[in-house]
């Protein structure tokens, strides 16, 4: 049997480690980025110095200064971000011919049809980065991408030094069982923090608990997710990398069936195609840093007008604030209109680190995530009220 060799790379402490790069100074030094101490803030990213204060990534900001007083709360400045994470990207499409990026600082490499051994390229891959980039990262190898995954978490929590981990695990072929056997079920990944206590209740503690447990058990609780779960406990993923789909923008746009001057009309035409846009960014897994708008008067002119936000989003309702925003700036009261067309480009994977760890936007996700099920469920009727008249087109991509 031929096994796969799978790759994950997660960088360590990425936004502090870029933050690191262009100011030396903080080198060493206790700092987070993330939101205010005075507001709901959180830590988004935290320097290993701040970890020994017992710093996490997702704790509330004014309980990270209260716990280490001496904190810097540095900037975040996402752009820096993604352009440092792109050129990661670039490393790893020119060292493996399958890569799949999964947030702004991981990915998954299939290197199955390399000769050489997984480890050695492990290296070669983290001492590139750390040497034409200067930032560090971790890799886990394991012959699929659920353990992989897991042996990089693992890597990373086991290492005792002062500074970045740059760690690198390998879970050798046949032994996945036994890897993850003695892990807490919370370090199965895919499994939320929410569906933890119930497992426990269950008396499922490691993930070993879940693979010799009886199914019958499993599938009355789990449904049809049980077999999944019995599957990945014992370390069996089938997934493949994909690749990446290359999607530069989302876009929706409305050609009216009559010409609007209504400023109500145009104003609820801009909520529901900046929601749909939100909504398929979310099902990607992407969000954006750009907002355009492109309107279209009666005879054919069109114009279009962009801004860029300091934090990428995939809320339709930040789109939506910002897209209002443009339109105000060329709309007059009274001017009939023919399209409205929004756009989001500068597309990122979503920041695995905020998605996992801050509660607060993890219950709005799962909001939206609800609330998109439900308007798949229901038909566009739901999301377009009031706006039937109007001829949709979307654009492809
Ligand atoms: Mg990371």
């Amino acid at each position: 049997m031929k096994y796969r060799k799978i790759l994950h790379l997660d960088l360590d402490a990425f936004f502090c480690s870029v933050e690191e790069k262009f100011n030396p100074d903080l080198q060493g030094k206790p700092f987070a980025t993330g939101g205010s101490p005075d507001g709901r803030g959180v830590v988004t990213s935290c320097s290993y110095a701040a970890r020994r204060s017992g710093i996490k990534a997702a704790m509330p900001m004014r309980i990270a200064i209260r716990k280490c007083p001496k904190l810097l709360i540095v900037q975040s400045h996402y752009h820096t971000y993604l352009a440092e994470s792109k050129k990661i990207m670039t490393i790893l499409h020119n060292l493996s011919p399958l890569v799949e990026q999964i947030s702004i600082d991981e990915a998954f490499l299939d290197i199955s049809d390399l000769l050489e051994a997984a480890l050695t390229i492990a290296h070669r891959i983290q001492s590139r980065i750390y040497k034409e980039l200067g930032l560090p990262s971790s890799i886990g190898i394991a012959s699929n991408k659920l353990v992989a995954k897991i042996a990089t978490n693992i890597a990373k929590v086991k290492y005792r030094g002062e500074n970045a981990p740059m760690a690198i695990l390998e879970v050798l072929p046949g032994e996945e069982a036994k890897f993850l056997s003695a892990l807490p079920v919370e370090e199965m990944w895919g499994i939320g923090l929410k569906t933890v206590p119930y497992l426990e209740k269950l008396g499922l503690i490691t993930i070993g608990d879940i693979a010799s447990a009886n199914m019958d058990i499993l599938e009355k609780h789990f449904g049809k997710f049980a077999k999944i779960l019995h599957q990945r406990a014992r370390g069996i993923d089938i997934r493949p990398v994909g690749e990446d789909d290359g999607i530069k923008s989302i876009s929706n746009e409305i050609t009216f069936s009559r010409d609007s001057n209504n400023s109500k009309e145009l104003t609820n035409t801009i909520k529901n195609l900046s929601e749909k846009v939100g909504n398929r960014l979310r099902k990607r897994r992407l969000c954006g840093f750009t907002v355009r708008l492109k309107v279209r008067w009666p005879n054919f002119e069109t114009h279009t007008r962009q801004l860029t936000l300091t934090q990428p989003t995939n809320q339709g309702s930040v789109i939506y604030q910002n897209a209002l925003k443009l339109f105000h700036q060329i709309w007059k009261a009274g001017k009939p209109v023919r399209l409205i067309g929004i756009c989001v480009v500068n597309l990122t994977p979503i920041f695995q680190q905020l998605s996992l760890w801050d509660k607060t936007y993890e219950k709005e996700s799962r909001l939206l995530e609800a609330i998109d099920t439900l308007k798949q469920r229901f038909g566009r009727g739901v999301i377009q009220k009031g706006v039937s008249t109007f001829n949709y087109k979307n654009d492809k991509n």
